[in-house]
């Protein structure tokens, strides 16, 4: 049987009409899937009984669920989210002054392998349709009211998985969250983090949309990066940057970078150096990441004096730096992390 939210708009309207209902029933279905966020046909209370009994037996809803959920003393929440073949994924839910940002994943794994990060492990599992990612964002976002009276303000692909290699569907996912009839979130909160894929980045811009691009960079010395992140075999660097140059002509978005330090691989003021001539052809904003240490881990974080003689570097180049600050340690949160344990871990 067909999942509901997997079929178009059209075909249910078609639906409707065969089995004697109005068209318009499919408006109000459709709100219901995909503004609402119903979790069943029962929950559709605007319907017959007649008219949601047939589509219980025409239909199935796949909806994903909180498996597991654990908070952190900073207040970050992590979530294991299911999906109805039993495939999970986390999800984290980060509270600050005026916000809460929701940090979902895109696939289950992920195909990049990069050496620093725990998902990379896992392999590639499959990629989330883009009902699964709307599911996150609903799940989320109603625990979100629970815990801290408010909704999600910002949401981060930075979970699990490569955003760009889930092309398609990321791109439906996005229509959905922004689309007036549907979540209508503000594009300008939504940021999307690749690693760095040329074609998806250039696709990307000339879609239009007007969110987030970050990049996880970590390094811009083709050598280093090539052995700490795979991807760059096939995206190389000077293309990246060229991908970049063109992404910020066609959407005038200044781009986010991110850099985990890792003591002695990508850390000295020469990296730096190469950092900042990397991003001359185009506005960024550095985002300067710790690394959080995964088990067999074969990397350590940079001490304070090499960080700070990094940051000097980019700063004595007029560049905008931030350093992020890890959330979520306690619970294993953190970036790269997530995945990196069972349901076991979730327990703190
Ligand atoms: N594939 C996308 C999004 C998922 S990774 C991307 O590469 O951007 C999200 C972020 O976490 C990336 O910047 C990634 O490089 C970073 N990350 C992975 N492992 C990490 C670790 N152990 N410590 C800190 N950041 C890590």
């Amino acid at each position: 049987m067909n999942d509901i939210r997997y079929i178009g708009y059209d075909p249910l309207v078609t639906f409707l009409r065969e089995n004697g209902e109005k068209p318009f029933r499919a408006k109000q279905i459709w709100t219901w899937l995909w503004k609402r966020g119903a979790g069943s046909f029962d929950e559709m209370t605007d319907l017959s009984v007649a008219l949601r009994t047939k589509l219980q037996e025409n239909f199935t809803f796949h909806r994903a669920e909180i498996a597991e959920e654990a908070r952190s003393s900073d207040k970050t929440t992590k979530f294991l989210l299911k999906f109805h073949d039993g495939k999970m994924v986390e999800g984290v839910l980060i509270p600050s002054k005026e916000r809460v940002t929701a940090c979902l994943s895109t696939q289950v794994g992920c195909p990049l392998h990069c050496a620093f990060c725990a998902t990379g492990t896992m392999g590639f599992i499959r990629n989330l349709h883009y009902s699964e990612v709307i599911d996150e964002y609903v799940l989320l976002n109603n625990r979100a009211q629970e815990i801290y009276n408010q909704h999600i303000t910002n949401i981060v692909f930075m979970g699990m998985g490569e955003p760009l290699l889930n092309f398609d569907n990321m791109m439906t996912a996005i229509s959905i969250l922004t689309g007036k009839d549907y979540f209508a979130l503000s594009p300008t909160r939504i940021t999307l983090s690749t690693a760095g894929i040329i074609k998806g980045i250039k696709a990307l811009a000339d879609r239009g949309f007007r969110c987030g691009l970050a990049i996880s960079l970590h390094s811009a010395d083709p050598n280093v990066r090539n052995q700490i992140m795979p991807v760059t075999e096939g995206n190389p660097l000077h293309d990246l940057q060229a991908a970049l140059a063109y992404y910020h002509q066609k959407t005038d978005e200044r781009i986010t970078i991110e850099y985990l330090l890792l003591s002695k691989v990508n850390d000295s003021e020469k990296a730096a150096e190469q950092l900042a001539r990397f991003c001359r052809p185009f506005p960024v904003k550095i985002n300067i990441i710790e690394y959080n240490s995964t088990p067999d881990s074969l990397f350590h974080k940079s001490d304070p004096t090499r960080r700070n003689a990094f940051i000097a570097v980019l700063e004595r180049c007029n560049m905008v730096v931030n350093i992020r600050q890890s959330k979520g340690q306690d619970i294993a949160a953190a970036c790269g992390q997530l995945m990196r344990k069972t349901v076991k871990s979730l327990e703190i």
